[in-house]
């Protein structure tokens, strides 16, 4: 199974590693193929013997509770994303010479296959911003009369966008999102134009080290036939930039850069208010194009200029006209829980950005606010917060902590804002967001943001982000009543 296309599936062994969102597709595309398949998966659950159940009924052999052993004879491993590297199952392999793909691996040596979709791949990664950024890029194809699709790890798996039904058979171009985790098992991977939209420290214990992840995320530019996309202003080692200088790219491709500053040649950025495009014109480093103004980025928050000049970049790669970039930005709304206006009460308005899980993207949304009360706190993941605290302490009114890390956060605060007056809530029920958002509406004064930025991942009070955001509008309703 070396880099090129697999054409002939019949009888092959491959082990499928993990059930659920990937790798029950994995399996029946692998199966429908003629491959033999095994699925090993570590969990013995209720849900894993339903999907095993309706494997087996294909005829697909299933191994539960067992997901370190190599079954006998297997000569290529499909792994669920989320696998760590580390995993017994992925020793055996690199001992018996077994290659790994990932699902989006998979998908991309199997596209164009039987006549589907072949569509060129513009792909988005980065620490944050990632699923914003894809879809204004799919907003802007489609403002182009492109027809298109966001996928990835934004909810459509690529084998379906691949392999699948009819809405994905005839597109131009598929705006791909994809995680750090995704590339690290797509070692093949080429894309038309890729961009890296920053690089924080995030998932650091399963990649193994800073290094490591920004490798993972580096490939993301290998083989680039047209556009390497960067992050001009990035000050982080090593830099987007970095990554885009190591990958080898065909012949031709080029480096773009964007920047919320002016824009050098061969960038994009903003000149008084307006975004503009120095890469894709002619005579670059005479001309520059004007492409839509900040106001037409929803919401116009620094960070959120950044993630649409970066999708513009890679709209313009594909050569898509100014006027699309304009009109697909204006389209384009956010997903929910990100930097999300829930409502003004008496004066303040309350902004939900529960999707800020990390330390990196809560500093960006602190950044778009004068004089804030910050309600943070939750699980740290490893984090430190004295960063974050140092660089927003001059806008913070005040602080509301929740969750299970909040002493990590209080001691940044203790350390770099200890003027800030903070309010300590020792509970970690569900509840306990209501009483959040009064004591945030006590701290706060006219003009202020209460902003839900937690800069940590949601597990240890609720279900997942949505829902601390979605209790973060209730409670702020509550209030309005
Ligand atoms: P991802 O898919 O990478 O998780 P999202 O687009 O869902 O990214 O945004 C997640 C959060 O990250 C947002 O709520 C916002 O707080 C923050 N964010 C978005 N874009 C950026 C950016 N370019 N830089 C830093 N933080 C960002």
């Amino acid at each position: 199974m070396g880099s090129g296309q697999v054409t002939d599936w019949q009888g092959k062994n491959v082990t499928v590693a993990g059930l659920g969102v990937s790798g029950v597709p994995a399996a029946k595309v692998l199966h429908g193929l003629g491959a033999r398949v095994t699925v090993v998966n570590d969990g013995d659950d209720e849900r894993a013997r339903a999907q095993a159940a309706e494997l087996r009924a294909l005829g697909v052999t299933v191994r539960l509770g067992d997901g370190a052993t190599l079954p006998e004879g297997t000569e290529l491993i499909v792994t669920a994303p989320g696998w760590k590297p580390d995993k017994p199952l992925f020793a055996a392999a690199a001992e018996a010479d077994v290659p790994v793909w990932g699902d989006v691996e998979l998908a991309w040596r199997l596209r164009g296959r039987d006549g589907r979709n072949a569509a060129p791949w513009l792909c988005v990664t980065g620490t944050n911003g990632k699923t914003t950024t894809t879809q204004m890029l799919a907003a802007i194809l489609k403002a182009a009369g492109l027809r298109t699709a966001a996928v990835g790890n934004i909810g459509v798996s690529l084998l379906d966008a691949v392999l699948g039904e009819e809405e994905y058979r005839d597109l131009d171009v598929l705006a791909v999102e994809l995680s750090s985790y995704q590339l690290h098992w797509a070692p093949s991977l080429r894309a038309h134009s890729a961009a890296v939209l920053n690089l924080a420290p995030d998932h650091l214990d399963w990649h193994g080290s800073m290094e490591a992840y920004a490798r993972d995320k580096g490939r993301i530019y290998e083989g680039n036939r047209v556009a390497c996309v960067y992050n001009a202003d990035a000050t982080d080692k090593p830099s987007t930039e970095d990554l885009v200088r190591e990958a080898d790219v065909e012949e031709g491709c080029r480096a773009v850069g964007f920047t919320l500053g002016t824009p050098g040649p061969s960038q994009l950025g903003v000149v008084d208010g307006i975004l503009v495009d120095r890469a894709f014109v002619e005579n670059r480093h005479k001309n520059a194009q004007e492409l839509a103004e900040v106001s037409d980025v929803n919401p116009p928050a620094p960070h959120n200029v950044a993630n649409a000049l970066a999708a513009a970049a890679l709209a313009r790669a594909f050569g898509v006209p100014a006027r699309a970039v304009r009109d697909g930005l204006r389209a384009f709304t956010p997903d929910a829980h990100r930097i999300a206006h829930v409502a003004d009460v008496s004066g303040v308005a309350y902004v939900d950005d529960s999707k800020a899980t990390n330390t990196h993207a809560a500093q960006a949304s602190l950044a778009a606010y004068e004089s804030i009360v910050w309600i943070a706190g939750g699980l740290a993941k490893g984090a430190t917060f004295d960063e974050v605290v140092a660089q927003s302490a001059k806008r913070l009114r005040g602080v509301v902590l929740i969750g299970a890390d909040r002493e990590l956060i209080r001691e940044a605060l203790v350390r770099h804002a200890p003027e800030v007056p903070v309010v300590d809530l020792d509970r970690t029920d569900t509840g306990a967001m209501l009483q959040a958002v009064q004591e945030a509406q006590r701290l706060a004064r006219p003009g202020d943001t209460v902003l839900l930025a937690p800069a940590c991942a949601s597990m240890d009070m609720f279900a997942n982000y949505n829902k601390r955001g979605d209790a973060f509008a209730e409670a702020v309703r509550e209030l309005g009543a």
